[in-house]
C-alpha cells in the first residue's frame, strides 16, 4: 500500500526525520490559510497524488503569497496531473500540501527498500538526486551506491559513514545524515515498510539535512498490525478493481490481457498465466481467491472479472482442496444471476466435491464449458474467445 507525500513525512517526523513544516489543504481558501499559518516569506505548494513526476509536470510552486498558494492550488484541484508516472488519463488532484519552503544547496537521493537477495534492507544512495533514479541507473550506474544492511544489527556505523563520505556529507552534516538514517531505520522497521524513497534529500543553504520528498510503501500483509496505516488507504488512487478485491482479501492484480482468470493458490494462478499466455492469449489479472474461500467471496471475485469490459472470456481453475467445489460453483452461479454471463465461461475443477459442483454448473442453466485439464481448458478458452 502506498501513501502521499504529506502522510510519509508525517510519519517520518514522528521517528525523529528532518521535514520541512506544512499544512494539508482540500481547497485553495484552505491552501492559502496554511500559507498565513506557515508565516512565509515562501511556501511549496505540491500536489498530492500517488505518483513521482509531479515537478517536470507542473504539480510542485514556490509561492510567495497566500494569494498565490490560492491561486495554483486552484489550478490543480480538481482536476487531472499528468506526470510520466500516471499515465495518459493523469490523476486526480484533491489535495494540495502546502510546505514551507527550502533554499537548496545541493539535492541528493536517499531510499531503504527490502532486498530480497541480501535477504534483509538495502540503503541506495546517490549524488544525483531531484532525477528519475531509474535514468540514473540506466546512464551512471557508478554514481548508485548500494549498502546491503544486515536486519539482525541495523545500519551499523561504518556504514553511516561510507554512505555520507559518498554523499560528501561532513562533520555535522554527517553526524545529521547518520541520525537520519537511524530514524529511517527505525520506521521502516516498526511500520512494517517495503520502501521509503526520500528524492530529493536537500542539503539546504543554512547546512541542515532535510527530506524535502518522501514516498513510502507498507507490506499488504502487514497492514493488519498498523491500524492507523491502513486508515491512510486512499481508494481514490487505486484501481478501483484491486479495491474491491482488497474489502473481500483477494489477492487481485490487473493485466493487460483479455481473459479472466479465477484460481485459488498463487502457484495455480502464476500456472494458470502461464498455460494462457503458452496458448497464444493474455491473462486480464492475477487473481487467487484463497484457500478457503465462501461463496459470498467466489461471487465477489467473479463479479470482479466481469466489470472489467476488457475481459472476453473467463476461465475458472480450481482444485478443490480445502475448497470444496459444490461452495466454488454456488459462488460462480450466484454472481452470474446478478451479473449478465455473455462472454464464455471454461471451468476446469478438480478435488472435494467435484461432482456436486459439476452437477450445479449443469443444472444452473449458465453456458459453461468443461475441461478435462488445465491445458484442455486453456486451449478451450482461447478457441472460444477467437484468438
Ligand atoms: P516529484 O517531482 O513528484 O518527485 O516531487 P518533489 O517533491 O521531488 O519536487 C520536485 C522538485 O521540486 C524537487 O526536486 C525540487 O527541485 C523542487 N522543490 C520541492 N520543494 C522545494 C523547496 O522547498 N525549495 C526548492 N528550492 N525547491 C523545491
Ligand atoms: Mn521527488
Amino acid at each position: 500500500m502506498n501513501v502521499h507525500e504529506f502522510q510519509a513525512k508525517a510519519i517520518l517526523a514522528k521517528y525523529g526525520a528532518p521535514v520541512p513544516k506544512g499544512h494539508v489543504a482540500a481547497s485553495p481558501e484552505a491552501a492559502a490559510a496554511a500559507f498565513d499559518m506557515l508565516g512565509g516569506p515562501t511556501a511549496v505548494v505540491k500536489a498530492q497524488i500517488h505518483a513521482g513526476g509531479r515537478g517536470k509536470a507542473g504539480g510542485v510552486k514556490l509561492v510567495s503569497s497566500g494569494q498565490q498558494a490560492r491561486d495554483f492550488a486552484a489550478k490543480l484541484l480538481g482536476k487531472p496531473l499528468r506526470t510520466h508516472q500516471t499515465g495518459p488519463e493523469g490523476r486526480v488532484v484533491r489535495r494540495v500540501y502546502v510546505e514551507a519552503a527550502s533554499e537548496v544547496a545541493r539535492e541528493l537521493y536517499l531510499a531503504m527498500l527490502v532486498d530480497r537477495r541480501c535477504e534483509g534492507l538495502a540503503i541506495i544512495a546517490s549524488t544525483e538526486g531531484g532525477m528519475e533514479i531509474e535514468e540514473v541507473a540506466a546512464k551512471t550506474p557508478e554514481k548508485i551506491l548500494s549498502e546491503p544492511i544486515d536486519i539482525a544489527i541495523g545500519v551499523a556505523g561504518f556504514q553511516s559513514r561510507r554512505l555520507a563520505s559518498a554523499l560528501d556529507l561532513k562533520d555535522q552534516q554527517g553526524a545529521a545524515f547518520g541520525t537520519l538514517l537511524a530514524s529511517l531505520y527505525r520506521a521502516f522497521m516498526e511500520t512494517d515498510a517495503s520502501l521509503i524513497e526520500i528524492n530529493p534529500l536537500v542539503v539546504a543553504a543554512d547546512g541542515r539535512v532535510l527530506c524535502l520528498d518522501a514516498k513510502m510503501s507498507f507490506d499488504d500483509n502487514a497492514l493488519f498490525r498498523h491500524p492507523e496505516i491502513r486508515e491512510l488507504r486512499d481508494a481514490g488512487e487505486e484501481e478501483p478493481s484491486e479495491s474491491e478485491a482488497a474489502k473481500y482479501s483477494l489477492s487481485y492484480v490487473r493485466l493487460d490481457g483479455n481473459i479472466g482468470c479465477m484460481v485459488n493458490g498463487a502457484g495455480l494462478a502464476m500456472a494458470t498465466m502461464d498455460i494462457i499466455k503458452f496458448h497464444g492469449a493474455e491473462p486480464a489479472n492475477f487473481l487467487d481467491i484463497g484457500g478457503g474461500a465462501d461463496a459470498e467471496k467466489v461471487a465477489a471475485a467473479f463479479r470482479i472479472l466481469l466489470a472489467d469490459p476488457r475481459v472476453k472470456g473467463v476461465l475458472i481453475n480450481i482444485f478443490g482442496g480445502i475448497m470444496r467445489c459444490d461452495v466454488l460453483a454456488e459462488g460462480v452461479v450466484e454472481a452470474a444471476r446478478q451479473v449478465k454471463l455473455d462472454v464464455p465461461l471454461v471451468v476446469r475443477m478438480e478435488g472435494t466435491n467435484v461432482e456436486q459442483g459439476r452437477q450445479i454448473l449443469n443444472s444452473s442453466g449458465l453456458k459453461v464449458t468443461a475441461a478435462s485439464d488445465m491445458a484442455d481448458a486453456a486451449r478451450r478458452i482461447v478457441a472460444l474467445i477467437g484468438i
